[in-house]
């Protein structure tokens, strides 16, 4: 269970996020809607602390994350605990940042080799197993350049899920993606959603939006202008700065 109390971020002078108050239970998938700068990678980036937040807390099953509690204080974690939990919140970025000059297994064994300490024997098996879940069983051993975009992108999201994960954040998964390959990374994060990965996901894709998602939030300006599901918040918006989003996106 993921909970984000209260959540602020600053930078500088300019306030990102104003208060975000978010629960995600285990299996849910969440789909982050909003326009342009409204703070949906800043809120992501904060789950896992890749953004220190100004005020507020998250939790993942009840474990501060970048805090350890003292009683009524908080205690800044040193880094390597932070990387400790950041290793049940996995990450997938619009451009892929595989290593170069590691096959796709390689790419998909490195995290829990290093950050686990799993064999390398044990972390490349798991690894093909991973790469067949995401359909690039016969790609295991070619270089990020020898596939296109929407097979990186699908190495990437094994490699995300090596670390087996309590949640996987995507933001905007396919938007570096040309238009012919983004249903196989939607295809892909359908699956995860069917097999009760829980899921948030920053998208643009409307209809893979109400297709995948149990709730939707659509952010603006830093505050979650409405949340629901997404009969309520995609077909039937109750804010006006949704409805105009929406007719704007489609
Ligand atoms: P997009 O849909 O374009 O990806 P977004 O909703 O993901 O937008 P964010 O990337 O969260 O928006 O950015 C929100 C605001 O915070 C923007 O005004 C951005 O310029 C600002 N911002 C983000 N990161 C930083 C940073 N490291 N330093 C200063 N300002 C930042
Ligand atoms: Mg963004």
């Amino acid at each position: 269970l993921i909970e984000i109390r209260g959540v602020r971020k600053s930078f500088g002078d300019l306030e990102v996020l104003r208060g975000i108050d978010l629960t995600l239970p285990p299996g849910s998938v969440t789909a982050i809607l909003g326009p342009s700068g409204s703070g949906k990678s800043t809120l992501l980036r904060s789950i896992n602390h890749l953004e220190p937040v100004t005020q507020g807390l998250i939790s993942v099953d009840g474990e501060i994350i970048g805090y350890r509690r003292d009683g009524d204080l908080l205690h800044e974690l040193h880094e390597k605990e932070v990387l400790r939990q950041r290793t049940a919140i996995g990450m997938v970025f619009q451009s892929f940042n595989l290593f170069a000059h590691m096959t796709a297994v390689q790419n998909v064994a490195e995290a829990p080799r290093r950050a686990l300490g799993v064999p390398k024997a044990a972390a490349e098996a798991r690894a093909r197993e991973l790469l067949a879940l995401v359909g690039l069983e016969d790609k295991l051993d070619v270089y990020p350049r020898q596939l296109s975009g929407g097979q990186q992108q699908r190495v990437a999201i094994a490699r995300a899920l090596a670390l087996e994960p309590k949640v996987l954040l995507f933001d905007e998964p396919t938007s570096a993606l040309d238009p012919e390959l983004v249903e196989e990374v939607l295809a892909v994060i359908r699956d995860l959603a069917r097999a009760g990965t829980t899921l948030v996901i920053v998208t643009h894709e409307i209809s893979f939006a109400r297709d995948v998602a149990d709730t939707v939030v659509f952010m603006d300006r830093g505050v979650i202008v409405e949340q629901g599901p997404p009969s309520q918040v995609i077909d039937h918006p109750s804010h006006e700065r949704t409805r105009t989003f929406l007719q704007r996106v489609r």
